[in-house]
């Protein structure tokens, strides 16, 4: 799953290890903590819009269903929204919306 450079501002990098590193390295999804270099940041389509709750540190097997339901659109939203009520159920802040 290659990244798409062009969708990225010129300080991803520097935006994203601000993000990675708030949330202490740890995946903001399931919580699973992470190595610095495997925690990844999931952004919105719009990658030019780089607001904090636009943003996900996540683990990559979390990042791997974000890309997921980004991809796979209107079919898997209802899976999405499942997952995030569990998630709220669960107690857990969520950076986006
Ligand atoms: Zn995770």
């Amino acid at each position: 799953m290659g990244m798409d450079r062009q969708r990225y501002p010129p300080n991803w990098a520097e935006i994203s290890r601000a993000a990675r590193e708030r949330a202490g390295w740890r995946c903001q999804w399931c919580g699973a903590a992470q190595g610095e270099e495997r925690v990844s940041l999931a952004g919105k389509r719009d990658k030019q819009d780089c607001r904090p709750e636009n943003l996900a540190a996540l683990c990559q097997r979390c990042h791997l269903r974000y890309d997921i339901d980004e991809h796979v659109g209107h079919a898997r939203q209802t899976r999405w929204r499942k997952h995030r009520e569990a998630q709220l159920q669960a107690g857990q802040l969520l950076l986006f919306e």
